[in-house]
């Protein structure tokens, strides 16, 4: 092992209101990290404008050390390039830097890794030992084991590889202000557009219902969201029912969206392409409607009904009454 002592920080993902879940498989992560490294601290890195609500949920969180926090009014809304800028100094001081792979640990991350050179362990699914880690590749076909020689290790987690971490709350950890850098960006933000449900995040669900251009057009989704709402599952959707405006792209699970493992997922009217099956592969039960008793995604389905989904869900949103 490297004579240089272990230091992980994590880089917590949040509404400046609240920590999202997310933060906690990769917590997990870190913890296996430490475990590796033997004495090994855990900090975290909240950037953000009034965050006091997600350094609170934070603190009490066993196994980290300190809460470092950037609250700053620039941070209201995250622009990746100059939140990159305020990481990388600090990220010097440490061996491992994570975060989750999600859209924003996507466009954030590479920037840390350009900002400090070194290259950058991409949506990892194992940690092996403390600089070697199992990633996935060619949309999941096949699993690489990847060794970093960098000085720092720049990670992002896949969520759903990872449990979510269990802690007692019975930790205090420090907190520690820190003045953000001067900002040096080219973006300017414009506005945002958050799509609200009452459902449960698509990454986080236990279970999710998902629709493919089988299912026709966007006012045939309502057949998915009563499924979903009688569930109380989420709404996943394949690329091909994005692109065609069922649903919108938020919502599309696959290679190119959302990795999802949950507990139930159930594929309406899709064909289950690799692209697709690269997201949910990881579901603990899969069940399949299609009409067509040769599409590939009968190959991963736990169960399958064969039929048309304009029968077999009416059907089934019966029989759950
Ligand atoms: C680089 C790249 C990245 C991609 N990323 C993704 C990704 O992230 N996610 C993703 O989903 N795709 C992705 N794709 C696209 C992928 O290859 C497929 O084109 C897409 O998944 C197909 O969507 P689908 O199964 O809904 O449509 P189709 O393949 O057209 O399948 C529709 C299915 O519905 C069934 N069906 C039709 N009518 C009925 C009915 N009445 N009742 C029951 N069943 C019915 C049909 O039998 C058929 O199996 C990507 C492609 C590329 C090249």
């Amino acid at each position: 092992m490297s004579e240089q002592k272990q230091r992980i920080l994590v880089v917590i993902q949040h509404t400046n209101s609240a920590c999202l879940t997310n933060n906690f498989p990769v917590l997990t992560a870190a913890s296996q990290f430490a475990e590796h490294a033997g004495a090994c601290s855990i900090d975290v890195l909240i950037i953000g404008h009034q965050v006091q609500g997600v350094v609170e949920s934070l603190s009490t969180v066993d196994g980290i050390s300190r809460l470092l926090v950037v609250d700053e009014t620039d941070f209201e809304h995250w622009l990746s390039d100059a939140v990159a800028t305020q990481i990388a100094p600090l990220a010097e001081q440490y061996s491992h830097l994570l975060t989750a792979a999600s859209t924003t640990g996507k466009d954030l991350f590479p920037r840390v890794a350009a900002l400090l050179d070194v290259g950058q362990l991409s949506d990892i699914t194992s940690v092996v030992s403390y600089d070697t880690v199992i990633r996935p590749i060619y949309a999941g076909n096949a699993l690489a084991k990847v060794q970093s020689s960098d000085r720092i290790k720049v990670i992002t987690v896949r969520e759903s590889a990872f449990d979510t971490f269990t802690s007692q709350g019975s930790n205090c950890a420090e907190r520690v202000d820190i003045s953000p850098l001067s900002m040096n960006t080219y973006c300017e933000f414009v506005s945002q557009e958050v799509t609200k449900s009452e459902r449960p995040e698509l990454g986080a669900a236990r279970v999710v219902i998902s629709g493919g251009r089988g299912v026709g057009s966007q006012e045939n989704f309502a057949l998915i969201e009563q499924l979903a709402d009688k569930l109380g599952g989420a709404i996943g959707a394949s690329r091909a029912a994005v692109d065609a405006g069922y649903v919108s792209n938020d919502m599309q699970v696959g290679q190119t969206g959302k990795i999802v493992a949950p507990d139930l997922y159930i594929a309406v009217g899709i064909s289950g392409a690799i692209q697709h099956v690269a997201g949910m592969k990881e579901s603990k039960v899969i069940v399949a409607i299609n009409s067509d008793p040769e599409a590939p995604i009968f190959d991963i389905a736990d169960y399958g009904l064969v039929g048309d989904l304009f029968t077999i869900l009416p059907e089934l949103l019966a029989e759950l009454d």
